[in-house]
């Protein structure tokens, strides 16, 4: 079974009031700020970028390292951040992002800079945001690398969507919000067939180019060497199965994917919210002077590793005091109330936030272990 193709489970009893979709509304067209004000002061960052197309901009982090930053409210022609790094021998390129125009971007601004061979683009997982734009590096003859099990997700799923008509793949969402209880759940359900359709979309629209060289993660860490330039591969579980980062140690850049991310909820569709908290309490334990590039957002240093923690943390403690006063699991996910300090984080989907975030708590919690995800 596809893990995107039917709703969640059929809610029996609903009572919700907490929070609406005006607030996802607030969050969602926001400009992004060029850069975060804390990152203003670190010497490693170039204040203006090198490359500015709007939906991206793309600006030195380090000696050799360069962020793609994306900024939604102008496009998603790549959606999600990437990277160049560049050595004294070959250079490297992180995310395929959401179009080939993306990706083109990043590579066009990687040959402005060099003509050394490039090694290889790396995906760091399998979502449609970070590897629809492949087919330029495929047309370059550049290798796509990607942990063992990208391809063969991506191959089980978008192949199908591209097959289906977005009316079909909506419909028992739609069915969801007709069968709504409350305004509020009502609003939920909606915002659910607004991510999902977000997803759909492009890669309906997209000629998909699947990772062509499998990292092996019982092999990691792997050391690439481009010259002068160590990155280190390292796999962990948490937004995916197939999470990967990139980390250059000797300058304390790291290239998370959608481990970080900034300004919004955990997006959990695929995910693993138990090991996800542990992979960000690992990430905590880095130098305290590393700079992340976030799957989405602004670049940050450890506040934002905190920052997000804290999210993950708001939602276990708001879910355990309903498991603990016996509130059914459907309930209790309406019940959530975002609070303050993160009013203004997007939110995918209630769903992919929420819903599944506090399902996958209750079912750790009642000795029921995780979803099974496949994706067949
Ligand atoms: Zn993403």
């Amino acid at each position: 079974m596809n893990n995107f193709a039917k709703p969640f489970s059929r809610r029996k009893f609903i009572m919700g009031t907490s929070s609406l979709g005006a607030l996802y509304a607030a969050a969602k067209f926001a400009p992004l700020p060029a850069l975060a004000q804390s990152m203003m002061r670190d010497s490693r960052i170039a204040p203006q970028p090198i490359a500015d197309r709007g939906f991206a901009s793309i600006r030195k982090i380090g000696d050799g390292l360069y962020a793609t930053i994306s900024d939604r409210s102008k496009g998603l022609q790549t959606r999600s951040n990437g990277g160049i790094l560049i050595g004294r021998d070959a250079a490297m390129m992180i995310e395929g992002f959401q179009t080939h125009i993306g990706a083109q971007f990043q590579l066009d601004t990687l040959r402005s800079l060099t003509a050394l061979p490039v090694r290889a683009a790396l995906n760091t997982h399998w979502h449609f945001d970070h590897t629809l734009g492949n087919s330029v590096y495929g047309g370059a003859g550049i290798p796509i690398w990607a942990h063992a099990d990208a391809a063969s997700r991506m191959a089980a799923v978008y192949p199908k969507w591209q097959a289906e008509e977005l009316e079909t793949f909506l419909a028992p969402w739609e069915k969801r919000v007709k069968e709504a209880k409350t305004d509020a759940q009502r609003e939920h359900f909606k915002s659910d067939i607004e991510g999902l359709s977000g997803m759909f979309v492009p890669v309906s629209q997209a000629v998909l180019s699947l990772p062509n060289h499998a990292l092996d993660p019982a092999k990691m860490p792997i050391k690439i060497d481009l010259g002068g330039l160590t990155i280190v591969v390292e796999h962990y579980i948490g937004h995916t199965d197939t999470d990967l980062i990139f980390r250059v140690p000797e300058q304390n850049v790291v290239y998370t994917g959608d481990l970080l991310t900034g300004g919004q909820y955990p997006v959990n569709i695929n995910g693993y919210a138990m090991k996800w908290r542990e992979t960000l309490a690992k990430f905590a334990t880095f130098d305290k002077e590393t700079l992340f590039v976030p799957g989405h957002g602004q670049i940050f240093g450890q506040e934002g590793v905190a920052e997000m923690r804290s999210c993950f943390d708001d939602i276990a403690e708001q879910a355990e005091k309903l498991y603990k006063a016996g509130v059914p699991v459907e309930e209790a996910v309406e019940r959530y109330v975002v609070p303050d300090k993160f009013k203004s984080y997007r939110q995918f989907s209630w769903g992919f936030a929420i819903e599944r975030t506090m399902e996958q708590f209750y079912e750790e919690w009642s000795g029921k272990h995780g979803h099974v995800l496949n994706y067949s």
